[in-house]
């Protein structure tokens, strides 16, 4: 696995454009990735605001779900059409992932809709999920031309092979899309089982590429969505002999239990995370606070990429000021249904339960509530944020990925120990650094143990090709090239101990 370390950078993209600052007059959400930043953004509320009055029907009118018997039929007839797509020429599978990134930009109110309506995403989150799903499209159809120059001098690319997908639910478009277009574009059919808590998300994303694969004429059988919420369904799918190859983003637990299925799997994932945000006190409080709070709590804490911790070190944990300022941001987020534009975190996609429930309801020794979380309906999905303080180094959630809106502070003296807790956990995600010493900012760099290391950045939201996205020790299981980076769909063909690759 591979570490990058992100300093802004302006390299053009659509999620990127979308990011830009906010025009001027503006509201300032407190979230970068809004509507509000889009030069067109009152349009973008027009159209928000009707599609979220109603739902988007599914296309083909239901859900489909396969059954443990149609698994056999589905693989034969994806492995079918593996001859034809692998010998399509790199540069028509390239036409065929432009045209769905076309399709997916003209599917875009449907598919935030349908992400508000099924999983709580807010429309400030899911419009640019979709501009994320769009440059995938995009670049990984640029890195597809490029096998076909040859990447390594002398090597020849070879698809490797049917490709199962199994997409996680907190990125219901993006993530599906992103794994299935770079197995396209590597020249494998794909499988891909979306997400039981996200269905018509899977269904109305896959319709979208589906459309775009059609309209450049690429084969019937690449593409063949399996959904079930039955896990014999997924046991078939990935144990399957003539399943190549399993790209999974999920927890480890997952992983690992493919892995206990069938030991010869080649499984790739990305994976879970315990994620850290150092301040210091050089670092610029208010942006420090700004960017800890989105990090924390954009999604309500539901990314795998989420800030979890915050340490502080030195008299950036001594002061009242930050503290106080990280209690006001917090207890002045809004919370609400994703429907209503104006809040800044909506429900759960399900409601909290496990560790996230115990993260929210209960203090263990030394921690104290600098902001209590609250349970606002009845369901328990809908929670206001909360912020733990005084998380001891070693202790339960000093280690345990949560997954939901609750945020622990943990103080140390010099800026060596608060690495030394960004690093004591089994996972290697994203981490972020807040400082304005350049020499603090460089030995962090030097010894953080995070795929993802981001300065004076909020620690979620990375962007296709600007940062590219992956982990490190128990966040990411094979190879680890990153999704959105210059590997990833080389990394998915058969050439793979190639010595120059990487
Ligand atoms: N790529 C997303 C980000 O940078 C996180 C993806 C995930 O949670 O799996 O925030």
């Amino acid at each position: 696995a591979f570490r990058t370390a992100f300093r802004d950078r302006d390299v053009p993209s659509t999620q990127a454009r979308r990011t830009a600052r906010p025009a001027a007059g503006a509201p300032d959400t407190g979230f970068e990735n809004t509507p509000d930043t889009d030069p067109a953004a009152p349009a973008a509320r027009v159209w928000a605001r009707d599609l979220l009055d109603r739902d988007v029907p599914v296309p083909g009118g239901a859900v489909v779900v396969s059954t443990t018997q149609e698994v056999d039929a589905l693989v034969a007839r994806a492995s079918a059409a593996l001859p034809a797509w692998a010998g399509t020429a790199p540069a028509e599978r390239a036409r065929a992932l432009r045209e769905v990134a076309s399709s997916l930009e003209a599917a875009r109110a449907d598919l935030v809709a349908t992400m508000v309506h099924e999983t709580g995403k807010t429309v400030a989150e899911a419009d640019p999920e979709v501009s994320e799903a769009v440059d995938f499209a995009r670049y990984y159809a640029d890195r597809a031309t490029e096998l076909a120059d040859g990447v390594v001098p002398g090597a020849v690319h070879r698809p490797a092979g049917l490709t199962v997908v199994t997409p996680p639910w907190n990125f219901p478009v993006a993530i599906p899309v992103g794994s299935v277009l770079a197995s396209l574009a590597a020249g494998s059919p794909v499988l891909v089982k979306p997400a039981p808590q996200a269905p018509r998300c899977g269904q109305v994303a896959m319709a979208a590429v589906r459309r775009g694969l059609d309209s450049a004429g690429a084969p019937e059988g690449i593409l063949t969505v399996v959904l079930s919420p039955e896990g014999e369904v997924g046991r078939r799918l990935v144990t399957h002999p003539d399943v190549a190859r399993v790209l999974l983003t999920g927890s480890l637990e997952t992983a690992q239990l493919f892995s206990g299925w069938r030991p010869d799997l080649d499984v790739l994932a990305e994976t879970s995370g315990k994620n850290a945000l150092v301040i210091t006190p050089s670092a610029d409080v208010d942006l420090a606070v700004a960017d800890l709070v989105r990090s924390a709590f954009g999604h309500a804490g539901q990314k795998c990429s989420a800030a979890s911790l915050a340490i502080l070190v030195g008299s950036a944990g001594r002061s009242d000021r930050l503290r106080r300022q990280l209690a006001d941001a917090v207890s002045s987020l809004r919370v609400g249904p994703a429907t209503d534009l104006g809040i800044a975190v909506g429900p759960l996609t399900e409601p909290a339960s496990g560790k996230l429930l115990r993260a929210l309801t209960t203090l263990d020794p030394g921690e104290s509530w600098l902001v209590t979380p609250r349970r606002l309906d009845d369901e328990g999905r809908l929670w206001s944020p909360g912020v733990k303080y005084g998380v001891a180094p070693g202790s339960w959630f000093h280690r345990t990925e949560c997954f939901g809106p609750v945020l622990g502070i943990m103080r140390v003296e010099t800026l060596d120990e608060a690495i030394d807790l960004q690093n004591a956990v089994d996972f290697g995600l994203t981490g972020g650094l807040h400082s304005l010493d350049e020499a603090e900012i460089d030995h962090w760099l030097s010894r953080v143990e995070v795929g993802n290391a981001y300065v004076n950045r909020h620690i979620t939201g990375a962007i296709v090709r600007r940062q590219p996205f992956g982990g490190w020790k128990g966040s990411t299981v094979g190879p680890g090239a990153k999704a959105g980076g210059p590997h990833y769909v080389a990394q998915l063909g058969d050439w793979w101990d190639a010595p120059d690759l990487l």
